[in-house]
């Protein structure tokens, strides 16, 4: 099963990717997470797209289809994986298609979260991520039992640095310029499905399982 999550950021496609991996064993593959691992540890790619993330700008399509067609080869995602945070224009949606027909594999589904921008810049704004597992907090909605320590692993939990007011509204102004178009563009193959993602975590899991469930049929 191959899976594409497509919306803003903080509509959740991360969540939802992390928890449909902890229930289903499918390996959730986001550019962003390799893309800060890369910084972290100071590889060739994340010095060169330090300065695109803080500035709230896609890093050029070339880097990640590289990132996405090295971590595809890899024996976790034989059977499947979700997209999470990639493609996000039409040129990486087109090398995806390359990719993917090189190896006979199709997209099973392209789930696409919605919700207004409004309640993005709050939810953004009040995000904590954990520097460790990358696992996603909020200061009022959704908070960690310890103060700034993550529930999971115990790591420190940390504002990301594109997570400011000016860098959020950069990066909403780029999701629908350069990625929504992907909705029609995935639309004409008649695999769109769409959620209502202002709800809660949980309401939106059941969506999802139930979008899965009628592909199993
Ligand atoms: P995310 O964690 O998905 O919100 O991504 C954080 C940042 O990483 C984005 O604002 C971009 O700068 C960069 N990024 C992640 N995925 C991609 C992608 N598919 N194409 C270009 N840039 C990306």
């Amino acid at each position: 099963m191959i899976l594409i999550f497509l919306g803003p950021p903080g509509s959740g496609k991360g969540t939802q990717a992390s928890k449909l991996h902890e229930t289903a064993g499918i390996p959730q593959l986001s550019t962003g997470d390799m893309l800060r691992a890369a910084i972290s540890q100071s590889t060739a790619v994340g010095l060169q797209a330090k300065s695109f993330i803080d500035r709230g700008q896609l890093v050029p399509d070339e880097v990640v289809v590289k990132l996405i067609e090295e971590r595809i080869e890899l024996e976790d995602c034989s059977s499947g994986f979700i997209l999470d945070g990639f493609p996000r224009t039409v040129s990486q949606a087109d090398s995806l298609e390359g990719l993917l027909s090189a190896k006979n594999k199709k997209i099973s589904k392209v789930v696409v979260f919605e919700i207004d921008d409004e309640l993005l810049v709050n939810r953004l704004s009040g995000r904590r991520t954990c520097e460790s597992c990358g696992a996603m907090y909020h200061i009022r909605e959704r908070k960690s039992a310890v103060e700034s320590v993550c529930d999971r692993c115990g790591g420190k939990l940390v504002q990301r640095t594109d997570d400011n007011e000016a860098t959020i509204k950069k990066r909403l102004q780029i999701y629908h310029s350069q990625t929504s178009p992907l909705i029609e563009y995935y639309s004409k193959l008649g695999i769109v499905n769409k959620i209502e993602a202002s709800r809660s975590v949980s309401s939106v899991f059941s969506d999802l399982n139930n979008i899965l469930k009628s592909l199993e049929t």
